[in-house]
């Protein structure tokens, strides 16, 4: 799969791709480059830069040099067209090498640097570490702004923690969706003591912290949702099932996605629930 923003936030570019390691691949220490991981490398060296037919039979051209991600180590790896009319491009896996991840993680290649980077996580680590869900110091904050009418104080939190909500926006939601629960309306609230009214939280589907890879602001009246407590949290922490069930109805809402020109597969890559394939 195609690097989306949640990964060119981390890597520090869209130029990436990143697969499941099968058990196949991982038995036979090699993996059979498609689509765009095969374009992202063919980019990198060029196609008349690759050895054609098995690696032995050229040993110095078949070698190639990648950056082993994080820190930089260079690894040499095979990489040939095992046939001549170039239909196949194939990498070669190798503990000695330095690169030989297990089946069922992730792999993934970056071009950052002017270097050709590769790594690899367990699949949940992938996902934490890809994920924008992580609630910041300043949501609490917010949903008190909106619930209990306070003003926001921001002088002790780091200008990165803070991405900028208006309160406003999130009223108005509130006050066009009529303080329910937006993923089960049947959900029960409870009565705030502050504003007398049910208590609900504000949850941007495009998280906040994607903010720098939009033109448009996310902090919209159609990217905010009204959810209760059980479902905020549940959004941010809950297994794929749950989350992903959350996630894909409150995106057929109201046209989110046109509006900001993203698919559900990105949408869902943001919470790290995409699926990870080919
Ligand atoms: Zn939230
Ligand atoms: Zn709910």
């Amino acid at each position: 799969m195609k690097f989306g923003l949640a990964q060119s936030r981390k890597f520090g570019t869209l130029k990436g791709a990143y697969s499941l390691v099968t058990e196949r691949e991982y038995y036979d220490s090699q993996v059979t480059l498609t689509d765009y991981e095969a374009d992202l490398i063919l980019s990198y060296f060029g196609a008349d830069n690759i050895h054609v037919g098995n690696k032995t039979s050229d040993p110095v051209k078949a070698s190639k040099t990648f950056r082993l991600f994080p820190e930089g180590k260079p690894v040499n790896l095979n990489l040939v067209f095992p046939k001549p009319h170039k239909s196949e491009l194939r990498l070669y896996l190798s503990k000695k090498a330095g690169f030989k991840p297990a089946a069922g993680d992730v792999w993934f290649i970056f071009i950052n640097d002017g270097g050709l980077w590769l790594g690899s996580l367990s699949e949940l680590a992938w996902r934490l570490e890809s994920s924008e869900l992580k609630q910041d110091d300043f949501d609490d904050i917010y949903q008190a702004s909106v619930n209990q009418g306070i003003e926001i104080k921001t002088t002790t939190l780091k200008e990165r923690d803070i991405y900028k909500r208006d309160k406003r926006v999130a009223l108005q939601r509130l006050n066009e969706s009529g303080y329910i629960c937006e993923f089960d309306k049947t959900h029960q609230l409870f009565i705030s003591r502050f504003s007398k009214k049910p208590y609900i939280e504000i949850h941007h589907l495009i998280p906040m912290s994607l903010q720098g890879q939009f033109k448009t602001s996310l902090d919209t009246v159609e990217n905010v949702f009204c959810l209760c407590p059980y479902c905020h949290r549940a959004v941010h922490h809950a297994e794929d099932k749950l989350a992903g069930k959350i996630v894909d109805q409150l995106s057929s809402k109201r046209g989110v996605l046109d509006s900001y020109s993203i698919d559900k597969k990105d949408l869902l890559s943001y919470y790290a629930l995409e699926d990870i394939d080919k």
